[in-house]
């Protein structure tokens, strides 16, 4: 198997990448959206990413638990609950499931674990007593804070420097934070409660906790407290990753994470997309105006993550070409097994399985390089090119069936197109084909009888009722057939 390296954020290099278990368990934590509202695109394009990596290191041969946490109480869940006058737990259900039904749709793999904050408070709770117990925060008007000039190893993530401009280090810094903080750069880690909003009880009083405890308890309650991969947008990068590494080695005196990734912005016109700005699509707008949502996924990964996306209408047409090309060769090979037998003799391999395997190898070694995902791409659609060469101007062209699903199941497991999914094509669709391609073979030879048109029309007809559509080669040759992949296709 070819090697595996990322850019490590941390590093600030493309490290090859061994995990702190060599046989064992490769921990995966990626931070989660914040269920106020549908997740937009460009959140998508980080989960998407991540999507990615997991599957990647998966193909190449590691077992992954992947965890990712659910930002369910923030300043912005709690304005939307008191908005609609629900309890928090209400108002977040139907954005975490909504969440979970986008990744499904977007043929993201679930992850292992998906923990609540609201769920984790004690976990939460116990990290900040640790941390003040070590001198590492302190309690200041029913918050806690952490003492960023305690942890001498702050900004190595970010490369930022303590003594610069760290007032950022805080989510968001309140007038009353101002006055409760020993320095600026100092972030919150309990915020007392404050009127209207919900609380839990805690040591130093009602509050709740900051987001960046959220994900240091988590993260290390899933994946133990130094785990191999963490990973977001490029945005979480500074305050909040460089915040995590300060709670949770400021807690624990030992390394966090192996290696941190980090994925560039979804942009439009050049902007982040992002809620604030009103420039973003959610996955939803785009599936109601009829964007086949692999066609999603492949625009989403179709520009390498450490560069900018730049988001349009246009460049997510060219993926739909691209999904539809993918497809098509799929069902050609489906559609040219059923004519002939096709060759699973492995001994003795024809041009194109040659090919298909070299091209397979190559995909793997492209995203095993940072996740090359774009080369990858151009790859796959080289396959396409061959199998189109060989089998789509032969109908009895031999190849091996293994050796071309094989080539489809192996580009599913990292793209995650899901093209190759089923490769049945019912009987009944089936015999209905084999009536037409006679009665075409007919047509063929008597190329005026009406009748014997109207007869292949109303079978094509009939196979498109079961969801399945005919393309027709040259007079005489097999048709191929293909699943719907919407319900207007025709
Ligand atoms: P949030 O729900 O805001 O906590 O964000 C969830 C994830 O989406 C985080 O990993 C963010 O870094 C990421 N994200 C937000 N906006 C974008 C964008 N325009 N492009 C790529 N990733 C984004
Ligand atoms: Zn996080």
């Amino acid at each position: 198997m070819s090697s595996l390296r990322f850019f490590n954020t941390l590093t600030g290099a493309v490290d090859e990448f061994e995990p702190s278990a060599p046989d064992g368990i490769v921990g995966f934590y990626a931070c989660g959206p914040t269920v106020y509202d549908f997740a937009h695109i460009g959140n998508f394009r980080s989960f998407v990413f991540e999507d990615l990596l997991r599957r990647v290191l998966e193909v190449h041969g590691f077992r992954v638990k992947h965890v990712m946490n659910l930002t369910d109480v923030d300043d912005k869940t709690i304005a939307g609950a008191a908005r609609e006058n629900k309890p928090l737990e209400e108002y977040t259900a139907r954005f975490i499931e909504a969440f979970n039904q986008d990744l499904g749709t977007l043929n993201c793999l679930l992850p292992h674990e998906q923990p609540r904050a609201t769920r984790k408070i004690p976990l939460m709770l116990d990290l900040i007593a640790r941390l003040i117990d070590r001198g590492m925060a302190y309690e200041s008007g029913g918050s806690v804070y952490y003492r960023v000039a305690k942890f001498s190893d702050y900004g190595k993530l970010s490369k930022k420097k303590i003594e610069g401009n760290l007032a950022g280090a805080s989510e968001r810094v309140d007038a009353d934070e101002y006055e409760s903080k020993e320095q600026v750069s100092d972030f919150v880690l309990w915020k007392a409660a404050k009127e209207g909003e919900p609380f839990w009880p805690s040591p130093w009083g009602n509050g709740r906790p900051g987001w960046h405890i959220e994900c240091s308890a988590m993260s290390m309650e899933g994946l133990g407290p130094t785990f191999d991969i963490h990973a977001g947008g490029e945005d979480l990068i500074f305050p909040h990753h460089e915040n995590e590494i300060a709670q949770s080695e400021g807690a624990t005196g030992l390394p966090f994470v192996k290696y941190w990734l980090h994925c560039k912005f979804l942009l439009v016109d050049g902007e982040k997309m992002s809620k604030s700005k009103g420039n973003f699509y959610t996955l939803r707008d785009l599936l109601a105006k009829g964007y086949d949502p692999m066609a999603i996924r492949c625009a989403l990964l179709s520009t390498h993550y450490r560069a900018p996306l730049n988001f349009t209408l246009e460049g997510l047409k060219d993926a739909g070409e691209f999904i539809r090309k993918l497809d098509e060769a799929f069902w050609l090979c489906v559609s040219r097994c059923s004519n002939s037998e096709g060759r699973d003799d492995e001994s003795a391999k024809d041009p194109l399985s040659a090919e298909l395997s070299r091209i397979a190898a190559e995909i793997r070694a492209a995203l095993g390089q940072d996740l090359n995902a774009s080369a990858a791409l151009a790859l796959l659609l080289e396959g396409v090119k061959s199998i189109n060469k060989t089998l789509g101007t032969d109908s009895n062209a031999p190849f091996s069936r293994k050796d071309v699903f094989q080539f489809f199941d192996e580009a599913d497991a990292v793209f995650g197109f899901a093209v190759a999914a089923d490769k049945q094509i019912p009987a009944e669709v089936s015999l209905l084909m084999r009536e037409r391609d006679d009665v075409r073979r007919q047509v063929a030879a008597d190329k005026k009888n009406q009748s014997l048109w109207q007869k292949s029309d109303e079978l094509r007809r009939g196979i498109q009722a079961m969801g399945w559509m005919v393309k027709d080669g040259k007079p005489g040759e097999p048709s191929v057939l293909k699943r719907k992949r919407r319900a207007w296709d025709v």
